[in-house]
């Protein structure tokens, strides 16, 4: 509660600022959006799972996006590449990488991904903490890494067919392959991340239909993902 309390007086604080930058409004549905994944990954991390080290920031960051610690530095909170981002999928950052990093940009997946043949945000940054990259060499920039949750995943918890995010995965050669697997009610084809390939977009994760939580997701890259 205490920490809900924080957060929300902290939106309330730089709502003013951000009504002034055009469309950056955090409507209340973003809001209890933001602060239910914030509290899921401290979550995560307090259970020690896959989220990054606080060090790494516990957040996908834009492509492109400097060393964390660098980034957090050189990062002047001008919201320019969450104005631009054209999946809304960049959203501003709580307390998910300690109080340095509040209001950065981090993606958020089941609100956008990062598309495939886009590089805006890394042009609109003024200050170089997203490089500006060519698309050529943004579609091989590494945001994160997908990861199936085969508990809650449809074909390897229930056996039933579904390849949704093997289906929209933008790679060419698909960084999710198909294998052939024996379910209660005959053979049914999986997903598996093939990790040289994901590059971390996150669309899987936002076209994954398992709810609430998404059986696929992208985690920030660290020692123990790569
Ligand atoms: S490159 Fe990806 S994260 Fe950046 S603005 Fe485009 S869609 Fe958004
Ligand atoms: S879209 Fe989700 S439920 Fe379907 S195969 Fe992929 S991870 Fe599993
Ligand atoms: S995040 Fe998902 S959709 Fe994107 S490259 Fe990795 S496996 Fe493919």
């Amino acid at each position: 509660m205490f920490f809900a309390w924080i957060v929300y007086t902290i939106v309330l604080i730089m709502r003013p600022v951000l009504l002034l930058r055009n469309d950056m409004v955090i409507t209340r549905r973003k809001f209890l959006f933001l602060l239910a994944a914030s509290g899921a990954l401290v979550g995560f991390r307090r259970r020690g799972r896959d989220v990054a080290s606080p060090a790494g920031g516990g957040v996908v960051r834009p492509p492109a996006a400097l060393e964390e610690s660098r980034f957090v530095d050189r990062c002047v909170r001008c919201g320019n590449c969450m104005k631009v981002c054209i999946t809304n999928g960049l959203q501003p950052v709580l307390f998910q990488s300690g109080l340095a990093g509040v209001w950065t940009p981090q993606l958020v997946p089941e609100i956008g991904y990062c598309e495939y043949d886009c590089t805006l945000c890394g042009g609109t940054c003024p200050t170089g903490a997203i490089r500006k990259l060519t698309l050529d060499e943004k579609r091989k920039t590494r945001l994160g890494l997908a990861r199936i949750d085969e508990s809650i995943c449809k074909p390897w918890a229930y056996g039933t067919e579904c390849l949704v995010c093997q289906e929209h995965c933008p790679i060419a050669q698909k960084a999710i392959k198909i294998e052939w697997g024996q379910a209660q009610h005959g053979a049914v084809r999986r997903p598996r991340v093939d990790g040289s390939l994901c590059v971390g977009c996150g669309i899987c994760q936002n076209k994954c239909p398992v709810r609430p939580g998404r059986a696929i997701r992208v985690y920030p890259i660290t020692s123990d993902l790569t």
